[in-house]
C-alpha cells in the first residue's frame, strides 16, 4: 500500500527540493542533505560519502594553524581595477564586504604544533581563487617575508587560474610570484606547496607547481586547461580520473596526496624532519 502510494506520488530526488541555503547544503557528491552546523564539525567533510566541501582561506588556515598564533599579514585596503573593466570595482567592493575578507588570499605567520611558518591560503569564493594584481602581489609579499624571518613557507592553493578582468596584469603575476619561489629557494627555504581542489591555469603553472614538497588533497583537480578543453582540442578521449590528485602522483606531478584530515599531522611531520636536519647541518 506505501509502495504504492510512492508510485502514485513519484519521489523526487534531492536535487529537486527547494534547500534553505542558511541551515542546509547539498553535497555535490552524493546529493545528501547536510546541517551547515554538521559540516563545519566535520571539518567540511561529508557524512554520508566522505566529499570534501570547499574551504575558506580562514577555515584552511584555522585546520592546521595553532589556534590564536595567527597574525594576518598584507591586508590590502586599496581596490585595483587596471582596466576599469564593466562592474569589477563593485563586484570586488561587495565581496569584500560580504566574506570580510580583501582579496582571494589570506596571509601571515602561524605555528603548526611548536614549529612557526609563513602561511597564505587561497579562497575560491572569491572571484574562484583568482590570480590578479593583489593576489600576486600579496603572494610574493608573503614569499619575502618568508625569506626575511627565515622561516618555511606554505601556499594552499585553490584557484580557477588568471583574473580574466585583469588581462595582461593577472599572467604576469605568473613571472612575478615564480621569480620570487627562486629568490626563495637560494636562500635554501623550504616550501611545501598543497594544491586543494581546484588548482588550475594561472596558478597551476606558476607558484604552485615549484614547491619543494608537493601535496595534492585527496581527490583535487589539478591542471592547466579543463579536461573539456583538452578533449575538444586533442580529439583524444581522456582516462579515468584524469587532472585529479591521484592521477598526478601515479605519473610522478606530485610527492603525496594528503587527506584532510591527515593534513596538520603531515605537515607537522615534514617541517620536524626538515627542521632537524636543518640543525644537523644534513641540509644548508
Ligand atoms: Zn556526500
Amino acid at each position: 500500500m506505501i509502495l504504492e502510494h510512492f508510485k502514485r506520488k513519484k519521489y523526487k530526488p534531492a536535487k529537486h527540493i527547494n534547500i534553505q541555503p542558511n541551515y542546509i547544503e547539498k553535497c555535490p557528491k552524493c546529493e545528501n542533505m547536510v546541517f551547515k552546523d554538521d559540516i563545519d564539525l566535520s571539518k567540511k567533510v561529508c557524512p554520508h560519502c566522505g566529499n570534501y566541501f570547499s574551504m575558506s582561506a580562514k577555515e584552511r588556515i584555522e585546520s592546521v594553524i595553532e589556534k590564536d598564533s595567527f597574525v594576518e599579514y598584507f591586508k590590502e585596503k586599496k581596490i585595483r581595477d587596471p582596466l576599469n573593466f564593466p562592474k569589477y570595482r563593485d563586484k570586488q567592493e561587495k565581496l569584500r564586504t560580504s566574506l570580510k575578507q580583501d582579496e582571494a588570499v589570506v596571509c601571515g605567520t602561524g605555528k603548526i604544533n611548536n614549529n612557526k611558518v609563513v602561511i597564505a591560503a587561497m579562497d575560491t569564493n572569491f572571484m574562484m581563487g583568482s590570480m590578479g594584481t593583489t593576489v600576486g602581489e600579496k603572494i610574493t609579499k608573503t614569499i619575502e617575508l618568508s625569506i626575511k624571518k627565515k622561516l618555511p613557507l606554505i601556499i594552499f592553493s585553490a584557484s580557477g587560474g588568471a583574473r580574466m578582468q585583469e588581462g595582461m596584469f593577472s599572467l604576469m603575476q605568473m613571472a612575478k610570484t615564480s621569480q620570487a619561489i627562486g629568490k626563495l629557494s637560494k636562500n635554501n627555504l623550504l616550501f611545501i606547496s598543497i594544491m586543494t581542489n581546484p588548482t588550475t591555469g594561472g596558478v597551476s603553472a606558476s607558484f604552485a607547481s615549484l614547491g619543494d614538497i608537493m601535496i595534492a588533497e585527496k581527490g583535487a583537480l589539478i591542471g592547466f586547461a579543463g579536461p573539456r578543453v583538452i578533449q575538444q582540442v586533442t580529439g583524444t578521449v581522456l582516462p579515468e580520473g584524469f587532472q585529479r590528485a591521484e592521477f598526478l602522483l601515479d605519473h610522478g606531478l606530485v610527492d603525496m596526496v594528503v587527506t584532510r584530515e591527515n593534513m596538520k599531522y603531515t605537515l607537522d611531520n615534514i617541517l620536524k624532519i626538515h627542521l632537524k636536519n636543518k640543525k644537523r647541518g644534513i641540509l644548508r
